[in-house]
């Protein structure tokens, strides 16, 4: 027993804690008890140790489990006061597990050195279930065996270590490569995605620098960059080149960041970065995309403007010249029309393909759509040199091209334009290069001219045509000329054929080969053609009311004409307007009209049939069109092209074709017209061979209608 103070009321057990360890208002009473005092002050400090930790501590008895002992972290735990807590039984405490428990500890009670046990169980609390780490051991107080249990709540270690789980799945299921590092920059650990990009795995590229995957691409510098970014910022992003295992030079994106400990000093480095080859080819394609055709995959425009800037600024140092070669194909619109597309595209890329061939790889080909190339030489010492290329890229595509069981042959107008004279500017030296190839069409094609200064007068003078044709047929300045078609077994004029001038108020009598082409460039030749429908039929009502009862009138039509929907509904409403029979109504057209669009345009002409107008092939030898077409569409006449009349007489060749065409047209039960002929020899030759109708100058020029026919009697 404690000898009680000189006070009258002891104190409590509280009030003499506090006054041994100096709190509280008894605490001036020191030197109490003094013998006393150094016995109570250790167990005072333990009780207070025991109390402020916040780890929960109880003392059991043994074998029966039964709490002798509580810090006050359990009272809080179990939520009760010490004097309800101590003499409860662990199996009541609402603790799972309390056998097991119990079992080890009485297992343990008396051995020499008793284990401590750890394990983590759960605590019924109220509504909640509480996880607890439990460490739990037998121990010997005063010769007697208890049961120490030491427990906290385990809710923390669960938060942190799913923490860590979700990190180490971020790690591993990351789509990026990542690397770790110490500070000293060995690899600690790398991800899947990692082992997936280099082809290395953890084992092999452990305790190694991330230096092995480098593929020599940067120099020095540019890790010394890195570095100091890093020593600086603490991080660096940026696009690398690095290695793969099997060799293979592959880019990545890449971000570096040095993770620093508490005292801020590094600790370890992480590296993440993807593997951007596929980004980096798409971005590729797309560059290329944007700057190629994509027909036949040369350069385009924009990538010509790119070409013609690099060119102009070698030329400016160099104090050298440059030059363009305008390109267009002949007649490329015969082989899409006749052929149709799908061989058209194939004939462009070979076509490409050969132009690439003849030039430097300093110089650069390009397509600006259709057949128009460019070629753009740069750093030229002569016009020699540029008149050299354009003889190659004739030569080259002289050859004829084997497409679709087909053999075509193709032929280029070329126009160049040379720096500084011509221009300093690619649009002026595009638009001269474009008028000298106009110059070279007019040639004749399948030749080059080099821009002079008066064929700027002439695109001038082409402006203005076409401004005077849109006007043409609303001041009546188209007149038709007929020119009469001779039966050789009658010897009479059975039929004409109406062709069109152009009574130009400056030029005089225009040619239609000079505006047709123009007034199919412009759309205008559908009310042009439209026009020429009904004077002409308006013509042969007239010629046929005075004698003339069965003359045929034949129209020519474009194939822009022929594409237009209703050409059927309006040849047949004129017809009905003036009361002539379908087939005093001869309409020629063209092999490639014929080639175009087969499908349409075999319901049209069977339509045509079907209504009974006469069907002309005019200029027939010439196209490049199969004969298979004469069995499909309803054809009635085969008109032999003027250029094979032309030399019946001295070209064995030439009269060849024209005695088999006509048999053809016989076999076929077809009429056949020979045009363009100018002599007897060529008429008897002809009349000879049994060709049934002969058009030519030696029967009659073309000429107003009142001086077309001869007069009656
Ligand atoms: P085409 O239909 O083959 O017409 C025959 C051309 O040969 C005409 O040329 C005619 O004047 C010319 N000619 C006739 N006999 C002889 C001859 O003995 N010797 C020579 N050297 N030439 C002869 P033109 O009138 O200059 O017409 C040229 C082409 O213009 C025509 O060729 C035709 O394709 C087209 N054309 C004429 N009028 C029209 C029209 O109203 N509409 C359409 N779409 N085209 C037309
Ligand atoms: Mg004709
Ligand atoms: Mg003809």
């Amino acid at each position: 027993m404690l000898k009680p103070s000189d006070e009258s009321q002891p104190l409590s057990w509280d009030e003499e804690r506090d006054r041994i360890i100096g709190l509280g208002e008894h605490s001036q009473r020191k030197n109490y008890y003094p013998e006393l005092r150094s016995n109570l002050s250790r167990l005072e400090r333990f009780r207070t140790l025991l109390d402020l930790s916040g780890e929960t501590i109880l003392l059991v008895t043994l074998p029966e489990g039964r709490v002798v002992d509580a810090n006050a972290a359990a009272c809080e735990l179990f939520d009760c006061p010490p004097e309800t807590l101590i003499g409860k039984l662990l199996p009541d405490l609402g603790l799972a597990e309390t056998t097991d428990v119990l079992a080890l500890l009485n297992a343990d009670a008396g051995a020499v050195t008793p284990v401590l046990h750890h394990r983590e169980i759960s605590l019924r609390k109220a509504e909640t279930i509480l996880p607890l780490d439990l460490s739990h051991r037998a121990a010997l107080v005063d010769g007697t065996w208890f049961g120490v249990l030491l427990a906290h709540d385990a809710r923390s270690r669960h938060a942190a270590e799913a923490q860590l789980r979700l990190a180490a799945r971020v790690i591993s299921d990351s789509s990026e490569g990542i690397i770790i590092t110490d500070a000293e920059s060995r690899i600690i650990d790398v991800n899947t995605t990692f082992e997936e990009i280099t082809g290395y795995t953890l084992d092999e590229v452990r305790g190694k620098n991330p230096r092995l995957l480098s593929s020599g691409r940067q120099d020095k510098a540019f890790y010394q960059k890195m570095w100091q970014s890093i020593n600086d910022t603490g991080a660096w992003r940026g696009e690398l080149w690095n290695r793969r295992k099997n060799g293979e030079v592959f880019p990545e994106w890449l971000s570096l960041s040095a993770i620093r400990d508490e005292y801020g000093k590094v600790s370890h480095y992480v590296c993440v970065f993807t593997d951007v080859t596929e980004a980096k080819a798409r971005e590729a394609r797309i560059q290329h995309m944007a700057h190629h055709d994509f027909l036949t995959g040369l350069p385009n425009r924009i990538l010509l403007i790119d070409r013609f800037r690099q060119a102009e600024a070698a030329a400016q140092r160099n104090d050298g010249r440059y030059a363009l070669l305008f390109i267009d194909l002949d007649r490329f619109k015969n082989v899409n029309d006749t052929l149709g597309h799908t061989i058209g595209d194939q004939l462009l890329c070979d076509v490409a393909s050969r132009l690439v061939g003849t030039v430097r790889a300093t110089d650069t080909i390009s397509r600006q759509g259709g057949d128009e190339f460019i070629i753009l030489l740069s750093d030229i010492d002569s016009p020699e040199t540029v008149a050299h290329v354009a003889r190659k890229v004739m030569a080259a595509l002289s050859e004829p091209f084997r497409l679709g069981g087909h053999q075509i042959t193709v032929t280029p107008s070329i126009g160049i334009s040379v720096s500084p004279e011509d221009g300093d500017d690619l649009d002026s030296l595009l638009k001269h290069a474009d008028l000298a190839m106009y110059d070279a069409k007019q040639q004749g094609r399948n030749n080059y001219q080099f821009f002079r200064r008066e064929m700027n007068a002439r695109s001038l003078e082409m402006l203005l045509m076409e401004s005077d044709l849109r006007l043409a047929l609303k001041k009546g300045e188209f007149v038709l000329h007929y020119q009469p078609q001779r039966d050789v077994t009658t010897g009479q004029i059975a039929g004409v054929e109406a062709l069109l001038r152009w009574q130009h108020p400056e030029r005089g009598l225009v040619s239609p080969a000079d505006f047709i082409p123009m007034a199919e460039d412009t759309g205008l030749i559908v009310p042009i053609g439209q026009w020429v429908l009904e004077t002409a039929c308006r013509q042969l009502v007239q010629w046929r009311a005075t004698g003339w009862s069965h003359l045929r009138m034949a129209v020519n039509l474009s194939a822009v004409q022929f594409r237009q929907t209703n050409l059927v509904e309006q040849v047949r409403h004129l017809l009905d307007a003036e009361q002539l029979p379908a087939d005093a109504l001869e309409l020629e057209v063209t092999e490639s009209i014929l080639m175009s669009d087969a499908e349409r345009t075999a319901l049209i002409l069977n339509e045509f049939g079907a209504m009974g107008v006469t069907l002309a092939i005019d200029d027939f030898g010439t196209g490049y069109s199969s004969l298979a077409y004469l069995k499909r569409f309803s054809v009635d006449v085969l008109k032999v092209d003027r250029s094979f009349v032309h030399n019946i007489g001295s070209n064995k060749g030439d009269a060849a074709i024209c005695s088999a065409i006509i048999g053809l047209a016989h076999n076929l039960h077809l009429m056949v017209v020979a045009e363009g002929v100018e002599t007897q020899a060529q008429y008897d030759w002809l009349a000879a061979n049994g060709c049934h109708i002969i058009q030519g100058y030696f029967t009659g020029r073309p000429a107003p209608a009142d001086r077309c026919l001869p007069a009656l009697n």
